[in-house]
């Protein structure tokens, strides 16, 4: 390797001392060769030219030592870079003037045309010469040049994201305060700028947070944990109104592991968690009536059977089903049908506890859950008290309707372990609060299933009975005030070959419930007139043929056909056909009912209201009916030469009967003092057992044989002597 020094040795200037003294000659320039960069010498002319670089300069520029030193090839001011020519000799020249060390940064243009970033630094001396010529090294810095721009950059592209993000990002301290925000965060919180929040929210313990507590749970996970997930919470906007967030953030610590401050970003989650509840709500919650759906009846079955083992209470699991609601959904029409469903929703809510659970199974089935009773008989009150609710008068379209309901209750532990058996053990139950006339409750006993697979096995025999003609008609006489027969009523009677004798309060509800109802009646309606049309006797010509309808039937476009058909086929007259219908029938006195009722008595049918005073109906609703008979309710009469009460009420109804020009028929007269009181009432009718029981019709045809057409007291017995 050759001196760089030669060209400067050729100098006349050069000092004599450093030319002889070749060994000194050579440790500097081993030195100054070795260095990564390029030591120089250079006059401060327009040039820069160089009397001095070392070997370094190859490596720097790309040009040789030889070709820069006097400008042989090119100047130092030439590879300075076009755009920090001015400025670095201004700050060298700067320097100079003030007698101080430089160093400026600059780019430079190598041989090959790349930019090389540089660090220069040097001074400006004397020469041997006593010359002013500037000393100094000049490296490449290109490498660290790019770290720190990279750097730059990088701080700058997240500064962008900081700034631009949607997500709200924050540092803040231990205490609550803000250390830093994005706008984002300011937007969520109602604020104009990062810097609006940072000043006024100065107390994030106290101010951010709608539940204080919040921020207590967000500082201890982070105690624990390092760091909060997804933490959700409500939180004030700057105006008072109330979002919610989700906030992920972590401890910021230093090596050392002491805390700089918390870190994260702040989702609103408004929408999301209303949309989240919104499903929720559908996934767990009736949409009509507000309840709880089968999914989560589920879902706290086990846990309440679980609470009730641990404190050895009674769980009880209670079926409710409605009584007649696809009647009135029927007849009222489906708007009036959820009002109801509604209503009884929201009565049966309010008669239970917090704990326990009010849920809706289907169309007009409730199940209850009822928690925490120590003896079945608090369940037997509180069942009572819900029932009590369901039967108060519900309005709907303007007028007032009572319902009923029946309910099956499955107990833990005794009628099931588990939440499957209780349910179905209620169900049961409930099916039997059906069979008992409705408007009851019933617990579940082993015998409990024996009725319900009873209940299977009469629809099929039943089914059996049609075709094999098991069913006949029974008949029973009524009596006018002087006890002369003036009607009867047709009662069917079922005779089952598997079965044995059925009676009519069981075998009904199910051909109501399986739509054997319509064949039994035709049945039933065929054999009544058909043996109506043979009576034979004073008064047989007017004897009137009562038949009882279900309010089921009138679910029928074609009832009254149906009834107008079977009649005619017998060559019976009309007139002599009475209608007995129950008040479920009247429940709704919709345009549909009251049109039926007109049709029958259109076709000269007379209509009778049957049973009442057991349920729905008051007493001024009948004036809207086109009925010619009212029968008072057994129920009613029981009592009625014993109880004031009870006396008072069917006078009540007879008289106002009689102002309606109804006929007043009392059902169930089983004594002389009934008949005596209730004739002194001005009933017109009398049926019951002090007169005659249900018979065949050849017993019947006898009576009004033997008897002229009256049915005679009994001689009363004579007094002992
Ligand atoms: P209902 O229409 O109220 O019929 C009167 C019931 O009271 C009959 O019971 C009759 O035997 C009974 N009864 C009559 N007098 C007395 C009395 O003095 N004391 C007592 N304790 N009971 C008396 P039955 O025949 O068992 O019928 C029960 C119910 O079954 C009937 O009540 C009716 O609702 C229904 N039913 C009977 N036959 C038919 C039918 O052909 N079609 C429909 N849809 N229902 C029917
Ligand atoms: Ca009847
Ligand atoms: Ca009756």
């Amino acid at each position: 390797m050759e001196s760089v020094l030669a060209p400067v040795a050729r100098s006349h200037h050069y000092s004599p001392l450093l030319a002889r003294s070749v060994n000194l000659h050579k440790v500097l320039d081993t030195l100054v060769n070795n260095l990564e960069g390029m030591a120089y010498r250079c006059l401060p002319d327009v040039h820069w030219t160089m009397r001095f670089v070392s070997q370094g300069c190859h490596k720097l520029t790309g040009y040789q030592a030889l070709e820069l030193i006097d400008n042989q090839a090119v100047s130092w001011e030439r590879i300075t870079h076009p755009n920090d020519r001015i400025r670095v000799r201004a700050e060298i020249l700067a320097a100079a003037a003030a007698g101080q060390r430089f160093t400026v940064h600059y780019a430079i243009q190598t041989r090959s045309g790349a930019i090389r970033r540089v660090k220069e630094q040097g001074v400006m001396v004397v020469d041997e010469g006593g010359q002013q010529v500037l000393e100094g090294f000049i490296e490449d810095v290109t490498e660290g040049f790019l770290t720190l721009e990279a750097l730059a950059h990088a701080e700058a592209r997240y500064r962008q994201i900081f700034e631009h993000a949607r997500e709200g990002i924050f540092q803040t301290s231990q205490e609550g305060r803000y250390l830093s925000a994005n706008p984002a965060l300011a937007r969520l919180y109602g604020y104009a700028s990062a810097d609006e929040l940072i000043a006024d929210l100065a107390d994030i313990d106290r101010r951010l947070y709608v539940q204080p507590q919040r921020r207590e749970r967000f500082q201890k996970l982070m105690a624990t944990h390092g760091e909060v997930r997804n933490f959700e919470s409500e939180v004030y906007r700057r105006d008072g109104s109330t979002i919610w967030i989700s906030e992920n953030a972590r401890s910021v610590r230093d090596g050392y592991g002491a805390f700089i401050c918390f870190e994260g970003t702040v989702q609103d989650i408004t929408e999301r968690r209303s949309q989240r509840e919104q499903l929720e709500r559908q996934a767990n919650y009736d949409g009509l009536t507000g309840l709880a759906n089968r999914n989560l009846l589920r879902d706290r079955i086990g846990p309440a059977i679980a609470h009730a083992e641990r404190m050895g209470h009674f769980l009880a699991v209670v079926f409710i089903d409605l009584d007649h609601f696809k009647l009135i959904n029927d007849s009222l029409g489906h708007d009036a049908g959820d009002q109801l469903l509604v209503e009884i929703a929201h009565r049966m809510r309010n008669c239970v506890r917090a704990s326990d659970t009010v849920s809706r199974h289907s169309g007009d089935e409730f199940v209850l859950l009822l928690n925490e009773h120590f003896r079945a008989n608090s369940v037997i009150s509180h069942l009572q008290r819900v029932l009590k609710q369901i039967n108060q008068p519900v309005s709907l379209l303007g007028r007032e309707f009572q319902v009923g309901a029946s309910m099956g209750v499955a107990l833990y532990p005794q009628d099931g372990e588990d939440a499957q058996s209780l349910l179905k053990h209620a169900d049961v139950a409930m099916y039997a609060a059906k069979e008992r006339g409705r408007n009851n409750f019933q617990f579940f006993t082993p015998e409990l299933n024996k009725v319900a697979d009873e209940r299977l096995n009469l629809a099929t025999a039943m089914r059996v009975g049609l075709e094999q003609n098991e069913f006949t008609v029974a008949y029973q006489p009524k009596v006018d005030q002087h006890r002369r027969i003036i009607g009867v009523e047709a009662l069917a009677r079922w005779h089952s070959s598997s079965i044995g004798m059925v009676g009519p309060d069981r075998f009904i509800p199910i051909a109501e419930d399986t739509g054997l109802i319509g064949e039994l009646t035709d049945v039933i309606l065929r054999q009544a007139f058909a043996a109506a049309a043979l009576w034979e006797g004073p008064q047989a010509a007017k004897l009137v043929i009562a038949v009882n309808l279900s309010a089921r039937l009138f679910l029928a476009d074609d009832l009254v056909l149906r009834v107008a058909a079977l009649v005619r086929a017998s060559g019976l007259p009309p007139e002599r056909v009475e209608l007995e219908i129950t008040e479920g029938v009247f429940l709704d006195d919709s345009a549909r009912a009251i049109s039926v009722l007109n049709a029958f008595k259109a076709q000269g049918f007379r209509v009778a209201m049957d049973d009442f005073g057991t349920g729905y109906s008051s007493l001024s609703y009948l004036r809207h009916l086109p009925l010619d008979t009212v029968k008072i309710d057994r129920s009613l009469i029981i009592d009625i030469e014993s109880d004031a009460d009870v006396a008072m009420i069917a006078r009540s109804m007879v008289g106002l009967c009689q102002n309606l020009r109804k006929t007043v028929v009392a059902e169930g007269v089983e004594n002389q003092a009934q008949f005596d009181v209730l004739r002194g009432q001005g009933c017109n009718e009398f049926q019951g057992y002090l007169l005659a029981k249900p018979m065949a019709n050849t017993a019947f045809c006898q009576l009004l044989d033997q008897g002229g057409g009256f049915i005679r007291a009994p001689i009363p017995p004579k007094p002992n002597r």
